[in-house]
């Protein structure tokens, strides 16, 4: 009898939202990239390549990513929006703008470069990536709530399309580097439309007691925007909003886009000018348990060109072209982490026993769980098992009790030591938020095609990790 079925007897402390697996051996498709399987012997497969033989050769722990899901990812999004946004349909079009910080690598910035994307940046060393790959400054957009002079300089020499100003002294600063220079920078301004919004829920108030934009309540985004029009420096191109992140609820971006345009509105008849763009942000959700239930592409993009039309129409002014700003979307599906088990431990717990699988990373490759509360799954990755399904905790190896991977997940019960545990959707905010807690260096990121398998991200190594450190020069020897 499974042991969910079984009540007190077998109680288990699995989530109620968690399915008791069918089969504990099977992928859930939608949690994997396109070209990940498993096969018969239950080994995970990218592209044909068994993880088993990338473990043995490059080391665990490592990230995959599925080149082709992320290309093809990234030009679903570029294509669909696009449609809907249509000049056909009565729109102006749109572009989509990859965040480049849920995760950036001068591949990556090809990648999207490539699909037609544009990308988004928000300080000097994503841009110095962006640059590197050869993306040409008119595809990139700068954000950031408090870029230095040296950023925004930079900004200007590689001629970014869209500096996005976030406060009334970057208006000052970025006035002034850029009349130093005899120039005129691009400016679309971010403003605080009192929506935030987070997976299922958004809120809208008047006021936003939060660190980025412009608030719209509070008349700063006016202020703002009169300077930037009446500046000879500055030129007001349009307008950004972005209002959070692993969004399910398209209600919340159709709110702030009505009131982004409705503050376009006013603008364009207070100064008699026309901004031709409106920046609606990313956030878009995705799915990384059986619990989530992303809004599909096409009907957010169907849905935000409708509210779009709408308002523009009722409030009698042009239509703006676009655009989007999807990082988590595009890349986080892509990527699959795998790591090798080196301990594994039954507990006891309130409502019955628990295994910790504990596994060579940790919150150093993947702090979402810790940080956010985030819930990921896995699987076995070396082979089927025929042990009945047992709830596991998958933690890595740093020195803090929250450091978890997988909260919550089934697997076989007889997970052991050596084998291999595979988690889906590690593309975003994971190998970006690295660090080196409890000095271990950081996984590299390996890009696998079907007749190529190549690192993107070189695994660090401890010579590169002690860099910093001078007394580490002689390479650890004591001296
Ligand atoms: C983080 C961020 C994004 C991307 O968010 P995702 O959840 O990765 O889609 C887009 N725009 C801005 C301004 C951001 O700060």
């Amino acid at each position: 009898m499974p042991a969910h079925i079984a009540g007190t007897l077998h109680a288990t402390p699995a989530p109620v939202w968690l399915p008791y697996p069918d089969d504990v051996n099977a992928l859930l498709p939608s949690l994997w990239s396109d070209n990940v399987t498993k096969n018969s012997d239950g080994v995970l497969t990218i592209a044909g390549h068994p993880v088993t033989e990338l473990a043995e050769q490059y080391g665990t722990p490592t990230l995959v990513m599925d080149v082709d899901d992320f290309r093809s990812r990234a030009e679903t999004y570029l294509s669909t929006f696009s449609n809907a946004f249509s000049v056909e349909k009565g729109l102006a079009g749109a572009d989509v703008f990859y965040a480049g910080k849920a995760f950036l690598c001068t591949a990556v910035a090809r990648w999207v470069h490539d699909a037609g994307l544009g990308l988004d940046t928000c300080s000097l060393g994503e841009m110095m990536i962006a640059r590197a790959a050869g993306v040409p400054g008119d595809r990139v957009g700068l954000h950031g709530n408090n870029k230095s002079a040296a950023e925004l300089e930079y900004a200007l020499d590689y001629g970014v399309s869209r500096i996005f100003v976030d406060s009334l002294d970057e208006v000052a600063r970025l006035e002034s580097i850029a009349a130093a220079r005899g120039t005129v920078a691009p400016v679309m301004l971010r403003v605080t439309v009192g929506v935030e919004a987070h997976t299922h829920d958004f809120i809208a108030t008047a006021h936003e007691d939060q660190k980025f934009g412009l608030s719209l309540a509070d008349g700063t985004a006016a202020a703002a925007a009169r300077l930037v029009a009446e500046s000879e420096h500055l030129r007001l191109d349009g307008l950004h909003s972005h209002i959070g992140s692993q969004i399910f609820d398209i209600s919340g971006f159709q709110v702030a886009a009505a009131r982004v345009l409705a503050f376009r509105a006013e603008i364009m008849g207070e100064h008699g000018i026309d901004l031709p763009d409106v920046d609606l942000g990313g956030g878009f959700g995705i799915r990384y348990t059986s619990q989530d239930t992303p809004i599909p592409v096409a009907e957010m993009a169907e849905e935000l060109a409708s509210v779009v039309a709408k308002e523009c129409r009722g409030l009698g002014t042009s239509v703006p072209r676009i655009s989007i700003e999807p990082g988590r979307a595009i890349v986080s599906p892509a990527v699959f982490t795998f790591y090798e088990v080196g301990t594994v431990k039954q507990v006891s717990t309130d409502s019955g026993p628990r295994t910790y699988v504990a596994v060579d990373g940790g919150m150093s490759d993947n702090i979402r769980t810790a940080l956010y509360d985030a819930d990921y799954s896995c699987t076995l990755a070396n082979r089927n098992s025929s042990a009945e399904p047992a709830i596991v905790r998958v933690v890595g190896k740093h020195c803090e009790s929250g450091d978890i991977i997988v909260r919550d997940e089934y697997m076989g019960a007889d997970v052991t030591v050596g084998d291999l545990v595979a988690v889906p959707t590690t593309g975003a905010y994971c190998r970006s938020l690295s660090n080196n807690y409890n000095h271990l260096p950081r996984p590299g990121v390996l890009a696998v095609e079907a007749d190529r398998v190549e690192w993107i991200v070189t695994p660090e190594d401890h010579t590169q990790m002690f860099a910093t450190d001078p007394g580490m020069a002689g390479g650890g020897e004591p001296n």
